[in-house]
């Protein structure tokens, strides 16, 4: 398991730089970045993680619509997460946003990418209990926990984190997210925020293949 920290006043000394916000990904997405399938603009590209302390080699990068964002709520899997959940499923399922699970490979061209350009730190922790961001670990809920069908947990952001990605000055603002009643305005207009600061909880496929994406406040 590995302590995940956004921002660099927050990482231990003894930490190290496990990924990044804004830039440009190891990763080939073709020329331009993927459309969202819910309101057709391009997702910008938002940050990559390096997830081999769970799947060895391997990296976690985000797209994320920031056009319609404020209007929708990812999908989920029809399959239950107790259950074994197929790469092709996953990967339906990721219309206003796109995760990808990739090897560092060259890019084909560049990416848009709105957020100011930051690394993100990782430190490997003494004891197995953390609260906040993490990759690896147990999630805070358990899924599956009965019939062994535990997928392996790539990324969890925690309400607690309060995760704003700073955003360039010449970027687009985000739209408007407001997703029960009772939620606060989103009125931080010089940051983007991932499904209004809910949990997000990113777990790998069975067939290790592919990532998929739960929110929820548990
Ligand atoms: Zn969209």
């Amino acid at each position: 398991m590995l302590k995940v920290f956004w921002q660099e006043p927050d990482a231990p000394r003894d930490s190290r730089i496990i990924g990044s916000c804004g830039g440009q990904p190891q990763l080939n997405v073709g020329d331009h970045c993927p459309a969202c399938l819910k309101c057709g603009a391009l997702m910008p590209y938002f940050f990559t993680v390096d997830v081999s302390d769970v799947l060895p080699g391997k990296l976690l990068s985000l797209f994320y619509c920031i056009s319609c964002t404020g209007n929708t709520v990812p999908e989920f899997p029809a399959t239950p997460v107790s259950s074994p959940i197929s790469g092709a499923e996953a990967q339906e399922v990721q219309k206003d946003y796109r995760l990808h699970l990739h090897s560092a490979e060259p890019r084909s061209a560049d990416v848009f990418s709105p957020l100011i350009h930051r690394p993100i730190f990782g430190k490997t922790p003494r004891s197995n209990r953390y609260q906040f961001s993490k990759i690896g670990g147990e999630p805070t809920k358990f899924w599956g926990a009965e019939d062994g069908n535990i997928h392996k947990l790539l990324l969890r952001i925690r309400e607690s984190d309060d995760v704003r990605l700073a955003r360039s000055s010449d970027s687009p603002k985000q739209s408007a997210y407001k997703l029960f009643d009772g939620d606060p305005d989103f009125i931080e207009q010089e940051h983007y925020i991932l499904v209004n600061g809910i949990p997000v909880y990113i777990f790998a496929t069975h067939d290790e293949q592919a990532a998929f994406l739960v929110t929820g406040r548990f």
